[in-house]
């Protein structure tokens, strides 16, 4: 394991790079387009997504330039998915050519699973810490912390919140109270 990683830095770094592109609302990252047209990656959804057996609901094959998505999940998750997926880019092959942070050992395909992508779970000890940096990466960039406590000060709570910067409330509600804008006990 290597040293402390920066996410917001990891993330302002990126948008040096890329202009973020915004869902209609004009508030919510549009991650689909950012990934086809900043990084110039496919954007699959599969129904039962899996590998080698194992149920998945991503996939980021760098090699081809692809991301599967699992095609039967909740719009807000796949969002999030992808984000999740996009971190790996970033955190993981310093998008793509250059040396993986993490060395060669990963260097083929992220293959992420529920428990992987789940960013309520990262307390728990056996997950791997490229995929905790993934989520904490897919949070900030879905939940930038001006907008997401600006949206929730509007006074019209956290499903309007969550709806407007396109994720679940659970997320919206976890990083709400990552941010000390909401207590735990939501
Ligand atoms: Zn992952």
């Amino acid at each position: 394991m290597r040293g402390y990683v920066n996410i917001e830095a990891e993330i302002e770094r990126m948008l040096r790079h890329v202009r973020l592109p915004r869902l209609s609302n004009r508030i919510g990252v549009d991650i689909e387009t950012l990934m086809r047209e900043a990084f110039d990656f496919d954007v699959a959804y599969i129904e039962n997504l899996e590998l080698r057996g194992r149920s998945i609901l991503g996939l980021l094959v760098p090699e081809r330039r692809l991301v599967l998505v699992e095609a039967r999940d909740l719009r807000e998750r796949q969002r999030f998915t992808l984000a999740h997926e996009c971190g790996h880019l970033i955190l993981d092959f310093r998008n793509v050519g250059a040396a993986s942070l993490f060395g060669d050992a990963f260097a083929q395909l992220f293959s992420c699973s529920a428990t992987d992508v789940d960013f309520s779970s990262d307390s728990a000890s056996w997950k791997k810490r490229r995929e905790i940096l993934s989520n904490k990466f897919a949070a900030q960039l879905l939940m930038p912390a001006d907008l997401c406590i600006a949206l929730y000060k509007e006074g019209l709570g956290i499903e309007n919140c969550a709806q407007q910067l396109g994720v679940s409330n659970k997320a919206c509600a976890i990083r709400l109270a990552e941010l000390g804008v909401i207590s735990r006990n939501w």
